[in-house]
C-alpha cells in the first residue's frame, strides 16, 4: 500500500510492507501444515473446583513447526479465517483432538471427561453436526463428550444458519459452550436465546479479581459473582478461564463457580503429557 507524501508523491510504508511479508509467510505455513501434518491438539484439563478432578479437556491447536517451533493459534486462526483455511485446519486439528481423546481415556479409564472444541463462526456449516456424529462414530466416542465451544462474536448477528446448527448439536447430545463470556455486546441476551449449556467467563475478569486497586477488584468480584448467579439460574454451568493463583481459585470456589481452567492447574500440553502423568500417578 502506499500513501501521498509531503509533495504529492506516493511513498512506500515500511509497516504495511511488513504486515504483508509477515502475512504471506503464514499463509505459507499454514498449507505446508496441513501438507506435512504439523497441526496438533494440545489439551488443558478443567478443573471441578468441588472436588478438584479433572472432568474435561479443552483441545487448543498449535503449529509444531519444525524450524520456529511451536506457532500459538491467534494470527493462524485470524488469516485462516480470511484465506478460507480454516475449515480444513478446523477439522484436521478435531480429528487429532478425538484420537487423543481416545488414547487419555484409554491411559485414565475414565470415559465420562468431556472434550471442548473451539470452533470459528466459519466452520459452523450445516454439514459440521453431521461431520461430528460420523467422526465421533468412527472413534467410538459418545457425543455426549463433546462440547462445541463458540465465542459470544458467534452469535452477535443472529445468523439462522449458526442457530440451526447450534440447534442440532444439541440434539444429538453435544453441549454449547459460551467462551469469553461478558466481553460481547449483549453477553446476558444470548443465554435466553441460544441453547447454552456452559458459561466461560473471560479470563479478563478473573485477572481483576486480584487487581491492586480496590475498586476495580471489590467491582469485578462482584461481577463473576453475579454472572455465576444469573448463569446458574438459566440451568448453565461456569467455568473460570485463566485462573493462575489459589487466591483466584479459592475466590471462585465462594462465588459458587463449578470449574476452573488456568496454569494454576495445568497448561496446554501434549496429550502425551497428560497420558505419562495418569501412568505416574497409577504406578505410585
Ligand atoms: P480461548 O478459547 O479463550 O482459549 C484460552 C486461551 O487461554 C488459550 O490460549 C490458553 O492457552 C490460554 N490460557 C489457559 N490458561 C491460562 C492462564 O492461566 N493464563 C493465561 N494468561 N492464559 C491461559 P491459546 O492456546 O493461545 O488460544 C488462543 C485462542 O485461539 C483460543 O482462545 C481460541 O479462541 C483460539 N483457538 C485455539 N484452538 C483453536 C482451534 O482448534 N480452533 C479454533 N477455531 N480456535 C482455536
Ligand atoms: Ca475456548
Ligand atoms: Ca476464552
Ligand atoms: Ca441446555
Amino acid at each position: 500500500k502506499k500513501r501521498g507524501g509531503k509533495n504529492g508523491a506516493l511513498l512506500y510504508d515500511p509497516l504495511i510492507q511488513d504486515n504483508t511479508r509477515q502475512r504471506a509467510e503464514i499463509e505459507q505455513d499454514i498449507e505446508e501444515a496441513l501438507t506435512n501434518d504439523w497441526f496438533e491438539a494440545y489439551f488443558q484439563p478443567i478443573v471441578d473446583l468441588g472436588n478438584n478432578r479433572v472432568i474435561g479437556y479443552e483441545s487448543l491447536m498449535r503449529l509444531a513447526h519444525p524450524r520456529k517451533g511451536l506457532l500459538p493459534p491467534s494470527d493462524i486462526i485470524r488469516i485462516a479465517e480470511e484465506t478460507g483455511a480454516i475449515g480444513r485446519i478446523g477439522n484436521r486439528v478435531f480429528e487429532k483432538a478425538l484420537a487423543n481423546l481416545v488414547a487419555l481415556t484409554r491411559a485414565s479409564g475414565d470415559d465420562k471427561t468431556y472434550l471442548a472444541v473451539n470452533f470459528s463462526p466459519l466452520q459452523l456449516e450445516q454439514t459440521l453436526p453431521m461431520l461430528l456424529t460420523t467422526l465421533t462414530a468412527r472413534h467410538h466416542i459418545d457425543p455426549r463428550r463433546i462440547v462445541v465451544e463458540i465465542t459470544e462474536a458467534t452469535l452477535l448477528h443472529d445468523n439462522p444458519q449458526i442457530r440451526m446448527v447450534l440447534d442440532e448439536f444439541s440434539r444429538i447430545g453435544c453441549r454449547i459452550a459460551l467462551d469469553d463470556f461478558g466481553t460481547g455486546y449483549s453477553s446476558l441476551s444470548y443465554l435466553s436465546r441460544f441453547p447454552v449449556d456452559i458459561v466461560k467467563i473471560d479470563q479478563s475478569f478473573i485477572r481483576s479479581l486480584a487487581a491492586d486497586e480496590a475498586e476495580l477488584r471489590h467491582k469485578s468480584r462482584m461481577l463473576v459473582e453475579g454472572i455465576t448467579a444469573i448463569s446458574h439460574k438459566m440451568e448453565c454451568s461456569v467455568t473460570a478461564e485463566g485462573v493462575e493463583t489459589k487466591e483466584q481459585r479459592d475466590l471462585l470456589q465462594g462465588f459458587g463457580v463449578d470449574c476452573g481452567q488456568g496454569y494454576f492447574f495445568a497448561r496446554p500440553q501434549p496429550v502425551e503429557q497428560l497420558i505419562a502423568a495418569y501412568d505416574t500417578a497409577r504406578k505410585t
